[in-house]
């Protein structure tokens, strides 16, 4: 493996391996690399013969008031966990490199962000858009690797792609959980132990919310029983609990077509999101 940090370097060494043939895949990460990240690099691996890996804290998708100074960071244990994925770039650039002067162009997501984290997190997915465009020229990959955690971001980066023609593939993995169920995340370090043995509810709830989608309970009931049940934790409180289409993120009366359950939590010093994404039930 071997690391970069400069855009120019990435894309003079891009540029030889596409020359060749070979065919690349790309995992954008915020680092702290945990088994979620994990899965996307092996999967990338398994598929495309260049695996490049980021690791890069965008402040641009982080608001004012939120964990950016207390973001997570080990780039030792990075490299080695990105090592033994199966990366075989790790770019890893500086603030200035990615923003080295004042753009006077900016990229705003206007569909899908009315809703979940694109309406608690304004200007969130913007900085989303922005360094994933600056990523995706500068990398040029075939295929491109999300989490199905970050499910909104999946929809926001569908659309982007889609609208700004990148030749980029849009992979899609499943969430890796604990044992508990809690969805793993960088943030979780930041969980105290009461807030620990707490946070694995999250998905409890959005199971027992699926369970009864599926056994015929309607759109409000369901949301209604997320409610009660998030709302009788110990620790912590409720940012959202929406039921939307997806990947549209319309507002649904029925489980008549593909439905996100999504939850926002926030504890202490640690926001988590978590969902469940189930088929349309007739
Ligand atoms: P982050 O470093 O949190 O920005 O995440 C980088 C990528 O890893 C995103 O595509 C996330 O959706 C994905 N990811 C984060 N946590 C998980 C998880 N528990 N399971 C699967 N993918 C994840």
């Amino acid at each position: 493996m071997i690391i970069i940090e400069t855009r120019k370097r990435m894309q003079e060494y891009m540029r030889e391996k596409k020359q060749n043939g070979l065919t690349i895949g790309f995992v954008p990460t915020m680092g702290f690399l945990h088994e979620g990240h994990v899965s996307l690099m092996r999967r990338a691996s398994q598929e495309c013969d260049i695996v490049v890996t980021s690791i890069f804290v965008n402040p641009l998708q982080f608001g004012p008031s939120e964990d950016l100074d207390r973001y997570p960071r080990d780039f030792e244990r990075d490299q080695k966990i990105a090592r033994e994925n199966g990366t075989d770039i790790l770019f890893y650039p500086s603030n200035e490199e990615m923003y080295p002067n004042d753009a006077g162009t900016k990229l705003v997501v206007t569909k899908r962000t009315e809703v979940l984290c694109g309406e608690k997190r304004p200007g969130h997915f913007d900085g989303v858009v922005t360094v994933l465009t600056k990523l995706f020229h500068i990398i040029q990959p075939d295929r491109a690797y999300f989490g199905q955690k970050d499910a909104q971001q999946v929809a926001v980066v569908d659309d982007l792609i889609r609208s700004y023609f990148f030749p980029v593939k849009l992979i899609t993995c499943p969430t890796v959980r604990e044992e508990d169920g809690l969805a793993k995340s960088s943030r979780n370090v930041n969980l105290n132990e009461k807030e620990k043995a707490i946070a694995p509810k999250l998905f409890e709830a959005l199971t027992i919310a699926s369970d009864k989608a599926k056994k015929g309970a309607t759109v409000s009931e369901v949301r209604q029983d997320m409610l009660d049940q998030m709302n009788g934790l110990e620790y912590g409180k409720i940012d959202y609990v929406e039921l939307l289409s997806y990947p549209e993120l319309e507002i649904v009366d029925s489980f008549g077509q593909k439905t996100i359950i999504a939850v926002a939590y926030r504890f202490e010093n640690a926001r988590l999101i978590d969902n469940i994404i189930i088929e349309a039930v007739r």
